[in-house]
Order: structure tokens, then C-alpha cells, then sequence
């Protein structure tokens, strides 16, 4: 209002000065402004909004009407504001307080119908606005427990601005995924993790970097004996075979599509009995492996049908010396699904699979104690609990990528 007040003292001011020169002739001074002259002045400040890191408050601070002054005050203002064409938000706003900020940076047009009392038409006005605003990360939540998956999303990117995270529990090169102004990341807390409070940097370029603070809770693996055939442990867990397998998880996971190919929570392949869970350490044959279990062991007899846990892109299918009959399914953005000690194979690699298509049977390949199907599941350089994507909350956060 303030404002309103001051840019109508000044085109008055303007006014006076501009008549001064007929001020002695006696020339009759002009009338106030007619229907005819009726002009309403539309004014703009900077248009760089710089909003908080931590909610997504556009709706709320972020107006328009920060920078914008209309003077005289309409009694009815009728918005469009529309991108490349097409219309992104239209309403009847009482005054110029009640604008929004337009939710996506970069061009949008503007039109304004404002309606005056004793104004027979409104008067038009079409501009274009192009908000410039720092990029805004939102986090999923900030306390996990080992092998649960921190989702960040950014927003409000310019073209080509990159992004970086590093978290300081997992050194990881994560890969954002772009799209249309958004940006998502999946970034894992993989099963080693030990609780604490641990650190998480996200740095958009050119601007300031933004600390958040993640603590890891407590989670108690239990440690399971495994006793394996020793002929089996000496053939399929040499250096050669670790070598094979590596290079094929490298080649097989490359290649990823920036939106997910699925909707909704992922399944189980097969209604097996668990005997190892996730996380879980083992030793073998007396001696600890070293490592943490990838996934689950669903334990179910040779021959019985394994289903796709989600639609996706069979990246790999084939043998391999330490995971026997392998299936690696792609589900984008980085999420890949994993099945071991197959029996048979139904799909071949580069196959477009659906949820619950089956892929393959049951079997004992590999370095495997019994028939039984390991399946794990894998994002951004470990391997994450697969109950975090059997749980269908997990994806009220993909529902937030653009369709
Ligand atoms: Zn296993």
C-alpha cells in the first residue's frame, strides 16, 4: 500500500512538472484523468526470489506481489499466468497481494484483467515474469536406520546447473537425475553403517552449500554360521569368479532411464521361506566372509516360478561362476533388482519386463547351499534393505517427479 502511495505521488509530481511550462499563459490546466486517459501503472522490482532450503514456502512468501506495485488498486484482478502457450494457473484474485509467485522458474506470461469501479471494460495488461530463485532441496527424513535410502529432490534448477551430495557416512558418486527443472537422488545408508550422526552436503553450482545433518539409529545384525560344501566354496568364490561377476555389474548397471519405469511399491519374487535376512554377517565353513548379506534368501523347491519384483529392463541374464543362473532387472533412476542361483531363465537381456512376469525358477547355481533365490536390490553404489521398496510409503516420493 506503502508503495502504491509513492509511485502515484511521483507520476503527479511528474504531471506537475511536465504542465509548469503552461503554468503563466493562462491555458486552462487539464482535467483529472478521464476513462479515456485512464492508465493503471504496473511496476517491477529485481526478480530474483531467494527462498528457504527447508520447505517449499513459495505458496506462501512467495508472491508476486513482493516486487509488484499497480497503482490505483484494482477492486478485481482476473490472472492467467501461462507457459509457452499453455495455461498454468488462472483465478480471481481480490488485489494484487493474492498473486503467486509462478511455481517453476524461467518465463512465464502473465495477464492481467483489472476491473475499476465506474470502468465500463477492464483494462488489460500481459507481461512475463521470470523468477530466478536459489535451488531448494527437500530431504525424505533425517534419522534412517542401516540400509533405508536418504530421497533428496531439488528444484528450481537453471539449465544444465549441477548438482553434488556427499554424505559423510558413504562415499558415493551419486548420479542426480534431471528432469524439466526438478532433480532427484537416491543416496544409500548401506548396512555397515555404524549409528551416529553424520553429515550430508548438497551444493548446487554457483550457489552456497547446504549442510544437513542425518543421524543413523542402531540396528543389531545377527551373525549366521553357514556351513557350505567345500568343493562348492573352493569352485565358485575364487578371484576369477569375483572378477566375472564384477565386470558384469558394471556393464549390466551403466546404463539407466532418468524417470522410474514403475508406479507404486515393488514385490516379493516368490512366496519362499527366509533364511537369511538382510544385512545379516556370516561366517563360512567357520570363517567370517567379511561382508554383509546383499539381500534376502527366499528358500522354496527347485522349479518354483520367480517374478519380476518390478516393471523394468532386463540389463543381464545369464551364468555367472559365483551367482549361478543371474537376472539384473533395471527399474530407473539408478534402482536396480538382482536374482541369483537361478535355475532356469525365461527373459534374455534387453527385455522390457512388467511386476510379477515371470523370469525365471528356483534353483541351486552358483555358490549356494540349496535351492533358493537370493534377490537384492541395488542403488547408487550399495545394496539398500529391499523392505524399504516393499513398503508402498517410499513412493509418495517418486510421485513427486513430474509425469
Ligand atoms: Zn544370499
Amino acid at each position: 500500500m506503502k508503495r502504491g502511495f509513492l509511485t502515484i505521488l511521483l507520476f503527479f509530481l511528474i504531471g506537475s512538472a511536465w504542465f509548469t511550462g503552461s503554468w503563466n499563459t493562462e491555458k486552462p490546466v487539464e482535467p483529472r484523468p478521464t476513462i479515456e486517459t485512464f492508465r493503471p501503472m504496473i511496476h517491477f522490482g529485481r526478480t530474483r526470489f531467494v527462498l528457504s532450503s527447508e520447505t517449499r514456502p513459495w505458496k506462501e512468501v512467495g508472491l508476486l506481489s513482493n516486487s509488484m506495485i499497480i497503482s490505483p488498486e484494482p477492486t478485481l484482478i482476473e490472472v492467467t499466468y501461462s507457459r509457452k502457450g499453455e495455461t498454468t494457473w488462472q483465478s480471481i484474485v481480490a488485489n494484487a497481494s493474492h498473486l503467486p509467485l509462478p511455481d517453476q522458474d524461467g518465463i512465464t506470461e502473465v495477464k492481467l484483467s483489472l476491473h475499476y469501479p465506474n470502468q465500463a471494460a477492464p483494462m488489460e495488461s500481459r507481461f512475463i515474469v521470470a523468477p530466478c530463485r536459489d535451488v531448494q532441496f527437500q530431504v525424505n527424513k533425517i534419522s534412517f536406520a542401516p540400509g533405508e535410502l536418504v530421497m533428496i529432490r531439488a528444484e528450481y534448477l537453471e539449465i544444465g546447473q549441477l548438482l553434488t551430495a556427499s554424505g559423510s557416512w558413504f562415499d558415493s558418486d551419486p548420479q542426480w537425475f534431471h528432469h524439466d527443472g526438478i532433480a532427484l537422488l537416491l543416496y544409500p545408508i548401506p548396512s555397515s553403517t555404524q549409528e551416529g550422526n553424520y553429515q550430508l552436503t548438497l551444493t548446487a553450482q554457483n550457489e552456497q552449500s547446504i549442510n544437513i545433518p542425518i543421524t543413523v539409529t542402531p540396528r543389531n545384525f545377527v551373525m549366521q554360521p553357514l556351513i557350505v560344501d567345500p568343493d562348492v566354496n573352493a569352485t565358485t568364490r575364487t578371484d576369477n569368479s569375483y572378477e566375472e561377476f564384477h565386470a558384469m555389474l558394471m556393464e549390466s548397471r551403466t546404463v539407466t532411464e532418468s524417470l522410474p519405469l514403475f508406479e507404486g511399491s515393488f514385490q516379493l519374487p516368490l512366496d519362499g521361506r527366509m533364511t537369511t535376512e538382510y544385512g545379516q554377517g556370516r561366517t563360512i565353513n567357520g570363517v567370517p566372509s567379511g561382508s554383509r548379506h546383499s539381500g534376502y534368501d527366499l528358500a522354496a523347491p527347485t522349479g518354483t516360478d520367480i517374478s519380476a519384483t518390478q516393471k523394468g529392463k532386463v540389463r543381464f541374464a545369464g551364468e555367472m561362476i559365483l551367482t549361478g543362473n543371474t537376472i539384473i532387472i533395471e527399474h530407473g533412476i539408478g534402482i536396480f533388482s538382482q536374482y541369483y542361483h537361478m535355475d532356469d531363465l525365461s527373459v534374455e537381456t534387453g527385455e522390457l519386463v512388467q511386476q510379477g512376469e515371470i523370469i525365471g525358477t528356483v534353483g541351486s547355481t552358483g555358490f549356494s547351499t540349496g535351492p533358493h533365490l537370493h534377490f537384492c536390490i541395488y542403488v547408487n553404489g550399495a545394496y539398500v534393505d529391499p523392505a524399504v521398496f516393499l513398503e508402498g510409503s517410499t513412493f509418495e516420493w517418486f510421485q513427486l517427479l513430474p509425469q
